[in-house]
């Protein structure tokens, strides 16, 4: 069986953008493979702490494990869930995978040097991350592993080591897939972009100052009603999806069609023609509270021990598999007989 492998980050409260975007794509995509492959969600808690200590990382990533229960994730015998931080073998591998990769394509990581390059103060996790998600992936033989594009270099990175490897020791490592078939497999044609409901030229951040730019998971329904009726449009009179053009009636259209699960296309076919934006408006207002009712009545109902008995079994099934891996490594440099 083929293994898709997806971290999701030990987080605050969600925005909307965060959800349509990233969320529910992935709970998706695991709920429609969870039969034919593993499917290997982690909280990658050791790559957490290279920006900062955060005092609440424990209860942030069980926070994060509830918001893929409430979004419908189906758990079954194919799917694990664990901490990073709980199989060692994802840091022993790591250090090995430093003993094969070199300084040079590490200095090549674009994130590294839009966040570290030639500042002496920077801590070496932010140079060496790349290395740690290297040994996340190979530690599975995973073949797929949804991501944003910011991370394919990543991907790249961690195909290279593992052909280097095998070149020098066998076929110990599965080579994942290239990007371009990562994309074809997670079928976005277009990324999904919500805008800021305020600045409609931004994407939707959580880390937006302007309570009314974002609809958060927790905004009371009415609020985030009240957020959509204040959304920013234009003064064109007609509604039609051109995100250049009308971007604030084409978020709208957006949202609707992501939140009610309706292809854009009959979202934007249901409203041509039309000209009045209030209505338009309340309707995208009322799909969105109706939404976040539902959400967040399943998100009371996920209980920690729930979560918590998710992670027993997943950790014990990652040590597994981890362990074996990194047992074939340590031969091969031997470490170990
Ligand atoms: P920050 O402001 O702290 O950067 P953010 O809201 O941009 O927060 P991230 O933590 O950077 O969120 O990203 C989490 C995931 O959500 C990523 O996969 C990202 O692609 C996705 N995402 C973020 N914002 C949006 C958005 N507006 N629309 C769709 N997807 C989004
Ligand atoms: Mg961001």
């Amino acid at each position: 069986m083929k293994t898709i492998l997806t971290g999701i980050r030990a987080n605050s409260v969600l925005t909307l953008g965060n959800y349509l975007g990233a969320l529910l794509p992935m709970v998706r995509l695991a709920n429609k493979h969870s039969h034919d492959f593993q499917v290997n969600i982690f909280v990658p808690d050791l790559h957490s702490i290279i920006s900062d200590v955060d005092g609440n990382l424990t209860e942030n990533t069980i926070r994060s494990l509830k918001y893929y229960l409430a979004a419908g994730l189906n758990v079954n015998e194919n799917v694990h869930i664990y901490r990073q931080s709980r199989v060692p073998a994802h840091s022993e591998l790591c250090w090995i995978l430093n003993c094969v990769a070199t300084m040079g394509e590490l200095n090549r990581m674009t994130q590294y040097k839009e966040k570290g390059e030639g500042k002496t103060s920077v801590n070496v996790g932010i140079f060496d991350y790349p290395v740690l998600m290297a040994a996340d992936i190979l530690l599975y033989d995973a073949n797929y592993i949804p991501l944003g594009e910011d991370q394919f270099q990543h991907i790249e990175l961690t195909r290279n080591l593992a052909m280097r490897f095998n070149n020098k020791f066998g076929e110990i490592f599965t080579v994942p897939e290239k990007t371009a078939d990562q994309v074809k497999f997670m079928e976005l044609t277009d990324a999904i972009r919500i805008r800021d409901l305020l600045n409609t030229e931004k994407k939707m951040s959580k880390s937006t100052a302007a309570e009314n730019s974002k609809i958060m998971l927790n905004d009371e329904p009415e609020r985030a009603a009240k957020k959509i009726m204040s959304a920013t449009t234009d003064s064109l009179g007609k509604i039609k999806f051109d995100m250049f053009v009308q971007p604030g009636i084409s978020n709208l259209l957006q949202i609707e069609a992501l939140v009610t699960d309706t292809p854009l296309q009959d979202v934007i076919a249901t409203w041509a023609g039309e000209t009045r934006y209030g209505e338009l408006k309340k309707k995208v207002a009322s799909s969105v509270s109706q939404m976040l009712e539902v959400f967040q009545a399943r998100l009371s109902e996920v209980t920690d021990d729930e979560v918590y008995a998710l992670l027993e079994e997943g950790e014990k099934y990652a040590n597994e598999v981890a362990n074996k891996k990194l047992f074939e490594v340590q031969k091969a440099f031997c470490l170990r007989v």
